[in-house]
Order: C-alpha cells, then structure tokens, then sequence
C-alpha cells in the first residue's frame, strides 16, 4: 500500500478513450468543484463543490452527480488502460471542475501515476495561489491552461473573477519551464474579437508559450442547465465553426515560435 493511495476526493465522471485532453488515447477524471462560473462553461454539474442532484437525460428521475473516491480507486480505473497509453502516447488528464481546488487529492493521482510509468495532465483556469497550484503542477507531464481573456473587466464578467492572478501563474509555469498549452475558448461577443485574440497571442508569445489552441464555441452543456434547474446565461448564442476560428485567426499577427491550432 502507497501513502497517497487513501487520499481521497470527490469526482463526477471518470472518461475512458478520450482524445482530444492531451495526446494519444487517454483516460480523463473530473474532479467536482470550481471558483469559477464561466457563462458558457459546459459541465456546470462539475461547479458545485457539493455532490448534488441533477435530472436525468429526457426524464424527470434524479442521479447524484459527484462521488467521494480515494485515489487507489481512481488509479484501478485509471490502469485498466494502460496498454492503451503505450501504444498510443496517452495517459491520464485531470480536468474539471478546478483541479486546483483539490490540490492535495490531484497531486496524489499524478504521483501515483507517474509512478506506474503513466504520463500525466491536467486541464486548468489557473485560478489558485501559486505555492497551491505548484503543489500539483511540479510533477504533472503537460498543463492544459485556458486563457480566457486579456481585458479584465470583461474577463470578470464572463468568469466571476479577474485574470490577474491567471496570468500571473501562467508566467511562472513557462519560467519553471513546464510544458503548457495554452487553450482558448472563442465565445461570441464575450472574447472573439481580433483585438482579444491578437492580445491573448502576443502575451502568450511575450512569456514564452510555445503553443495555443483555439476552442471554437459549442452549446453541449446547454441542456445540463435546465437538468440542473439552473439558468444557461448564453441562450440562442450561435456556435462557431472550425472555419470561423481559422477566418478569425487570418486576422491576426502571429509571432515567430508560436505554433497556434484549431
Ligand atoms: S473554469 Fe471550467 S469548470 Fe470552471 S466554470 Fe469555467 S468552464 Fe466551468
């Protein structure tokens, strides 16, 4: 038995064969709980800290969304697929919810799983204390960071909180030398302006990120809402194309060393 293994935190879903958190074929947990409420954001089931109550898909019966679970538990899900990771170049990604907000718990899964031979990421706002966030960062293979905005008003209110701490993690991360990919979330007339994503770019290029994907809108996570008996704040938003985020990308200036995706 490993010191980590009782660790334990609460999660809601553990996705095996997903592809698009990291590289090759890996194996997604979310962990349940997060500072933050973005207004487009599509698993609002993963915001509350609380396990809590949500509808069923097209029926009025209820399932408890969230589940205390120790990270012996998560690493027996976890190494079901190993030989998937290998031949593949996958492995686990931690997203959320925040994963910050459970530091002791993620950094549990990465030790626990580095130590197995499995790479490891995780998918972050960023929004923590530094001395927090190192805690989980130092050991993890590939950080996956949104930036979700340049001005910081605007960035208040499309996420409940400012950006200054955000940027300022980012910066030290890329100083210690991790491996982080950038990501951004394009949402119609909240942050898709050319004047944002230039802002976003020469940042990122300023600090030396070496890499940044562009997220097109999409409105998956709408009917959660009303299953959750809340309110989605972007009704009748259109979603965003592949080809509007690349049309939205000609505009832009983009420095050297800095490779941007769709
Ligand atoms: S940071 Fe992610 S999980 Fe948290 S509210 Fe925003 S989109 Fe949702």
């Amino acid at each position: 038995m490993k010191e980590y293994d009782d660790i334990t935190g609460i999660i809601y879903d553990i996705q095996r064969y997903s592809v698009h958190d990291g590289p090759g074929i890996r194996t997604t947990v979310f962990l349940k709980g997060c500072p933050l409420r973005c207004l487009w954001c599509s698993n609002p089931e993963s915001q509350n800290f609380e396990i809590e109550y949500m509808k069923k898909f097209q029926s009025d019966e209820k399932e408890l969304v969230g589940k205390k679970v120790s990270v012996k538990e998560v690493m027996e899900a976890v190494l079901r697929d190993k030989v998937f990771f290998e031949n593949s170049g996958g492995g686990v990604t931690l997203s959320g919810g925040e994963v910050l907000a459970q530091p002791q718990f993620a950094s549990a899964i990465i030790a626990a799983a580095s130590e197995e031979g499995v790479h490891t990421a995780v998918e972050t706002s960023g929004f923590s204390k530094f001395e927090t966030a190192w805690k989980v960062f130092e050991h993890v293979d590939l950080i996956l960071y949104d930036i979700k905005g340049m001005d910081d008003e605007r960035h208040k209110i499309n996420t409940g909180v400012s950006n200054e701490l955000i940027h300022e993690n980012l910066k030290k991360l890329i100083e210690k030398g991790k491996e982080v990919m950038v990501r951004v979330p394009l949402i119609p007339e909240h942050n898709d302006s050319v004047e944002n994503i230039q802002g976003v770019v020469d940042f990122a290029s300023q600090i030396g990120v070496k890499s940044i994907e562009i997220l097109p809108y999409h409105r998956l996570g709408e009917g959660k809402y009303e299953r959750l008996s809340r309110e989605y704040h972007l009704k009748g938003l259109k979603t965003q194309s592949k080809e509007y985020a690349q049309e939205l990308l000609s505009k832009i200036s983009k420095p050297d060393g800095l490779k941007i995706t769709v």
